[in-house]
């Protein structure tokens, strides 16, 4: 079994150690030592990155897990014989990163479960943000924003008072009576951290010497998620990073916008609604050309008691299209077949007798009503259509009788 460093001293970067054993798993090649200060994945806390040295030498830590025996296994990658000495080296901004997102949860699991009655299970810590699922007392699957607003304000005033963390492996019988959020997953070499008096749990991760040490946390968002709650958060110095990358967003926003970040939903919202009355304007603009195209493309002596409309469009938006055909269909005696780019539209009036479904499935590919049919085609679609009506309507009565 790896004698654990980092259960000692989480702030241990640089360690002593001897290679007891060696293994290639066929995807990786990893070693395990007598001792080290490696944090392996568990508890929902990342894996330490760092190196080994060895006789001038380095091979760089690339994963560290810890099998049912307890032995700590470093990926490594290149070989380091048995019996070796080395030097490990953990990237310590990464570890610090991971202990005050791993400690900024406990902290606020304790709060939750303090203000709210909540029960919180696994933590979640990810690349950019950490999340851990709450269940509520009640059921339900959201916070209120003065909820969480409560919940940041008295976890960042906890972290304020520097309160000490300590990590013990107490007696059975102290075990007994110490006063724990949950009860302990495991039932042997429990590890206990306590957190001031804020809070206090049975843990095998990392923590920061006292609470000072997590910086700061902001609570991103709290939504439903499987039954549950889950609340996004991020700690420390992700947290002042974060406000750094939004307080420059919303400044570049409001440039762009002419107003100071605390106006800019308004001014958002207000550019939304011209935007949406201008788009109106231009659909009705665009509606009217299109409607003209078409008239301009009818030919009377086409086909005898109807207006036919034969028009080719480079392209059109499909709603002020289609309003265009609904407007030109509406009056008596029409009859239109439409190509606007790739897109083919068959119209006609309802007094008017012409499949139009099936006209459209002869010439191309498309279908829909009698009366309205659409499809995928090429200019050259709607002159075959034309074509056809001229050939077989040779003396047939147009229009349905009233
Ligand atoms: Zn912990």
């Amino acid at each position: 079994m790896t004698d654990r460093l980092y259960y000692d001293d989480a702030y241990l970067w640089t360690f002593e150690a001897k290679v007891t054993a060696c293994r290639d798993t066929g995807k990786s090649r990893e070693v395990a030592l007598d001792r080290s200060a490696f944090y392996p994945t568990s508890g929902g806390q990342p894996y330490d990155t760092g190196v080994l040295c060895f006789g001038g030498s380095e091979a760089r830590v690339t994963d560290v897990e810890c099998d049912r025996e307890g032995e700590v296994w470093h990926t490594v990658d290149r070989e380091i014989p048995v019996g070796t000495r080395v030097t490990g080296r953990i990237d310590g901004t990464r570890r610090t990163d991971h202990m005050e997102q791993h400690a900024g949860e406990h902290m606020l699991a304790g709060a939750i479960h303090e203000q709210l009655g909540g029960t919180t299970i696994g933590l979640h810590l990810g690349a950019e943000d950490s999340s851990i699922d709450v269940e509520l007392p009640d059921g339900r699957t959201h916070m209120t924003e003065e909820e969480t607003a409560r919940l940041e304000d008295t976890v960042n005033a906890r972290i304020r008072a520097d309160a000490p963390i300590r990590c013990w492996f107490p007696s059975e019988e102290e075990l007994k009576t110490l006063p724990l959020r949950k009860p302990p997953t495991v039932t042997e070499h429990v590890r206990i951290v306590a957190m001031g008096d804020y809070e206090m749990v049975a843990c095998g991760g990392t923590h920061p010497s006292s609470t000072g040490r997590i910086g700061l946390i902001r609570i991103l968002g709290a939504v439903p998620a499987r039954g549950k709650v889950r609340v996004s958060f991020v700690c420390g110095g992700r947290a002042c990073r974060l406000f750094r990358d939004m307080s420059a967003w919303t400044r570049k926003a409001g440039n762009v916008l002419s107003c100071p970040p605390e106006k800019l939903a308004a001014a958002a919202g207000e550019l939304k609604a011209r935007l949406a009355d201008a788009q109106r304007k231009l659909n009705r603009f665009e509606t009217e050309e299109i409607l003209q195209r078409i008239r301009s493309g009818e030919s009377a002596e086409d086909l005898p008691g109807i207006t036919l409309s034969v028009t080719v469009l480079d392209g059109a938006e499909p709603k002020p299209l289609s309003e265009a055909v609904s407007a030109y269909i509406a009056e008596d005696g029409k009859a239109l077949l439409l190509c606007a780019g790739e897109k083919l539209t068959f119209a006609r009036s309802p007094d008017v007798d012409i499949d139009m479904n099936e006209l459209i499935r002869r010439v191309a590919r498309g279908g829909g009503r009698p009366d309205l049919a659409g499809g995928a085609g090429i200019p050259e679609c709607v002159s075959v259509a034309r074509k056809i009506l001229m050939t077989e309507g040779k003396g047939k009565k147009w229009r349905k009788k009233s």
